[in-house]
């Protein structure tokens, strides 16, 4: 069923706060795009989340990550957190536990500007901010290793390890340039603090060094993480893919989504390629706005759209993101990006455009 085959079988998290409230915008413009016979997208939706925890106390339901392993081609997730669990508990257990047991090892997050009028720097444009960051997934120091001593005291010392296997290591950069080849594009950065953190970032020093040299054909770079940060705010447009570490994945692509327009518009992928991946906007569950329907849906709306090109079907999610284009260009947008609509009101907008333009159609 991936990479191009005919349907597909999609697992729908909604989650939490506007998680609940954007994510069927997407389903409604997914479905819009793939109706036609020849390319079904079959949804299943499961309520795994706060409501659950706090009805049932189950978090990720036993045999749950199997079931998605085994039986789904792809998740749609919404996004996970409330007030009502001030532990996180259930947002843990179902998001980090989904990415660790389906071993996602690649976050990719997109950052493109889809309107001149949405950076925050001055006469930059959109062909001038279209990147792309693999943010290492599975290590880092995300997984937990360390420990606190002599903890309340004044000689308190706290420790958290930086856990980079060479497997890990090697298979983030190796996918960096194999989509770069499958995609045509042409320069790779790999960034790192190699020069503080010799011993971590000395081993992707050596994997980098390896690596490119199968790959001749990409223009490659290694840019250390301080620099990395003051280049891409002043010329975003020397980079096509960034490819570095869990933690400073994490900065560098928030950093990244404010260039292109902020948190309500940027989507990301949590991937292991061919086999069962996640795909979730990059905002949390915004308890502020929950249940206000003011939510941007165009977030999980692009997020269904790399869904849909991961599962092998390129020009659909062509069509999706030139409807976003569209509603940003006509401003029918909710208030977080200047405009007056509702997220509803967005998402019957882009379905609109898509049967009106017959995109769709055209696709057959
Ligand atoms: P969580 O704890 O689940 O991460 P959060 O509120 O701490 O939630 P985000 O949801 O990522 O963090 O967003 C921070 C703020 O940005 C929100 O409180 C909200 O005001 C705004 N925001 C985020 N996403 C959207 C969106 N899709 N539409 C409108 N505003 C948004």
């Amino acid at each position: 069923m991936r990479n191009g085959g005919l349907k597909a079988r999609i697992a729908v998290i909604p989650g939490d706060g506007i998680g609940a409230e954007v994510t069927p915008q997407a389903v409604k413009v997914l479905k819009a795009v793939c109706s036609s016979a020849e390319r079904p997208l079959e949804f299943v939706e499961f309520d795994w989340g706060a409501d659950k925890y706090l009805r049932e106390g189950v978090t990720l339901p036993p045999g749950g990550v199997e079931l998605l392993r085994e039986e789904f081609d792809a998740i749609l997730f919404g996004a996970l957190g409330d007030p009502r669990v001030p532990s996180n508990q259930h947002a843990a257990d179902i998001l980090l536990g989904l990415r660790f047991k389906l071993d996602l090892y690649v976050n990719a997050r997109p950052v493109e500007l889809l309107h001149d009028r949405l950076t925050p720097l001055r006469d930059r444009t959109e062909k001038d901010i279209r990147l792309i960051v693999f943010r290492e997934n599975t290590e880092g120091i995300y997984v937990g290793v360390g420990g606190v001593f002599r903890q309340g005291t004044p000689d308190e010392i706290a420790v958290q390890e930086d856990v980079n296997s060479r497997k890990g290591v090697e298979r983030i950069i190796r996918y960096a340039f194999e989509y770069a080849r499958q995609n045509g594009v042409r320069r790779v950065c790999m960034s790192d603090k190699s020069n503080a953190m010799t011993f971590a970032h000395g081993l992707w020093q050596r994997v980098f060094k390896e690596v490119r040299q199968e790959y001749a054909d990409i223009d490659s770079r290694h840019l250390y993480i301080d620099t990395l940060a003051m280049e891409i705010v002043r010329d975003p447009s020397q980079f096509d893919i960034i490819v570095t570490c869990n933690l400073f994945g994490d900065i560098i692509s928030d950093l990244g989504a404010q260039l292109a327009g902020g948190l309500g518009l940027a989507p990301s992928g949590n991937i292991h390629p061919g086999k069962t991946s996640l795909f979730e906007p990059v905002h949390g569950s915004a308890p502020n706005i929950a249940g206000k329907g003011i939510a941007n849906p165009l977030g999980s709306v692009l997020t269904s759209a790399m869904m849909i090109e991961f599962l092998g079907w390129k020009p659909q999610a062509e069509v999706i993101r030139s409807a976003v284009r569209a509603a940003l260009q006509e401003n029918y947008v909710t208030p977080d990006l200047g405009g007056n609509k509702n997220t509803v009101a967005v998402g019957d907008w882009l379905v609109n455009f898509v049967g009106k333009n017959h995109l769709a159609k055209q696709l057959k």
